[in-house]
């Protein structure tokens, strides 16, 4: 047994599924995980020392690669400084100015911990303020473990939401609408349905959570005309896309003001951090300004904001960055497109997934017609050649600014080689 074998059968015994997070555990492809002990740049290295091109990059957040210089000496500094006051700082100033200066309809912000807690926290605010119930939200779309997110489309999809997870209330998801993404007619029918009753619509501007499902033309306008029609507020959950797409995240990207906009990952450069905001006059009603309650005992936390602070000034201030990700993700999926032949392979800036189906892929149902049991066999494959991918079809590829025009080109060379079949 190698180490992360080793690691794996201790953690089973005292963490469920040997985990602090279901994915990490290999599941859906099959094997142990690797236990990962460093990181630097594009790669990381397992607790066996194999060396791996790292294409998770915990998920976003490390946009500028891993053990950046700038960002780890900002963490330094604050570690020096203190740990946590539970009182109002500087750096958290400074983030929400930050936060509020990427995209206009960002008035005002609020920091909170995780990306759930930030969606968690912007449904509550949609309610406070519209004084309505319901929500819809999109199949595919993740938001989180939230209790009214955790539904997803059964037989009916236009029907009320039925929990996706055990532990989770009829009373919690009775609320939440499934409507199908990039299909307008499926939202106006459910706010026609429920007409003065829906008090917000949460998407994903660009679904990242069922692979890579950029929005159709039109969509997302649509989204915001249909709100705006029905008194609704549109939340645009850029977890995933804020700061990745461009500085103002897909809001900026497409050129569509959501009312609040959910934020996570890349805002911590790595620490647990996320973040909701949006026009100052729904923002107002959040306490201690409003009656919408919510709070954080390390919200706002000084070493989180250190990282998070670095990690956007450096986005902002070198215009590089992102030409630099989206021709990488470019030349990433075109090279996937011609070495896995038969594959959809979707992509948008420095988001990629290919998909074990002949596509097109544009919703939850065409992604779940994908071959999960051929992404297995890659994905397997590909983790012998050194190339960590996410361990499940449908999540994303994260190029990072330390990626390299040759660490794409070993990715594709590996992916040219894999098995054709399950
Ligand atoms: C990751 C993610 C979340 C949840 O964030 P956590 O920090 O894991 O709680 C919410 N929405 C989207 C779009 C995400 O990708």
């Amino acid at each position: 047994m190698n180490v992360s074998e080793q690691l794996f059968e201790r953690a089973q015994k005292v963490m469920p599924g040997g985990v602090n997070s279901p994915v990490r555990a290999f599941g859906a492809v099959g094997g142990a995980p690797r236990f990962i002990r460093s990181a630097q740049g594009a790669r990381i290295v397992d607790e066996d020392g194999r060396t791996y091109i790292d294409f998770i990059g915990s998920w976003g957040p490390m946009i500028l690669g891993h053990g950046d210089p700038v960002v780890r000496e900002a963490v330094e500094q604050a570690v020096r400084e203190g740990l946590s006051f539970g009182a109002a700082t500087r750096r958290e100033v400074e983030m929400a100015e930050l936060i509020c200066s990427a995209v206009k309809p960002v008035e005002m912000a609020r920091m909170v911990n995780s990306g759930t807690e930030a969606v968690m926290s912007a449904l509550r605010l949609a309610r406070g303020f519209t004084g309505r119930d319901k929500l819809i939200k999109f199949a595919g779309c993740y938001h989180g473990h939230c209790d009214s997110m955790l539904v997803k489309a059964g037989s009916g999809a236009l029907t009320n939401g039925a929990p996706d997870s055990a532990g989770v209330t009829r009373g919690a998801a009775q609320d939440t609408l499934l409507a199908e993404y990039n299909d307008l007619g499926s939202v106006e029918t459910l706010l026609e349905q429920h007409s003065g009753q829906v008090a917000a619509i949460i998407v994903e501007p660009v679904g990242a959570n069922m692979g890579v499902v950029p929005p159709a033309e039109g969509f997302l306008p649509g989204l915001r005309r249909l709100c705006d029609k029905h008194g609704a507020l549109l939340i645009f959950d850029e977890v995933i896309t804020g700061f990745r797409l461009s500085f103002g995240g897909a809001a900026e990207y497409f050129g569509v003001e959501p009312d609040l906009v959910c934020y996570g990952k890349i805002i911590g450069g790595g620490m647990p951090v996320g973040a909701y905001g949006g026009r100052r006059d729904v923002m107002s009603c959040v306490s201690p300004l409003g009656a919408v309650y919510q709070a954080g005992t390390l919200s706002g936390n000084p070493v989180a904001m250190a990282a998070g602070l670095a990690n956007l000034t450096q986005l902002r201030e070198r215009p590089e960055i992102y030409g630099h990700l989206n021709s990488l993700g470019e030349r990433l999926a075109q090279g996937l497109r011609q070495a896995l032949p038969g594959c959809a392979v979707n992509q948008i800036g420095s988001l990629v997934c290919p998909f074990f189906s002949s596509g097109p892929v544009t919703d939850y149902a065409s992604a779940r017609q994908s071959d999960v049991g051929r992404y297995a066999a890659y994905f397997r494959h590909m983790l012998d050649q050194g190339i960590y991918l996410a361990p499940a079809q449908f999540e994303a590829m994260f190029v990072s600014f330390a990626h390299t025009a040759e660490d794409i080109d070993q990715t594709i060379q590996a992916a040219a080689a894999a098995p054709r079949q399950a």
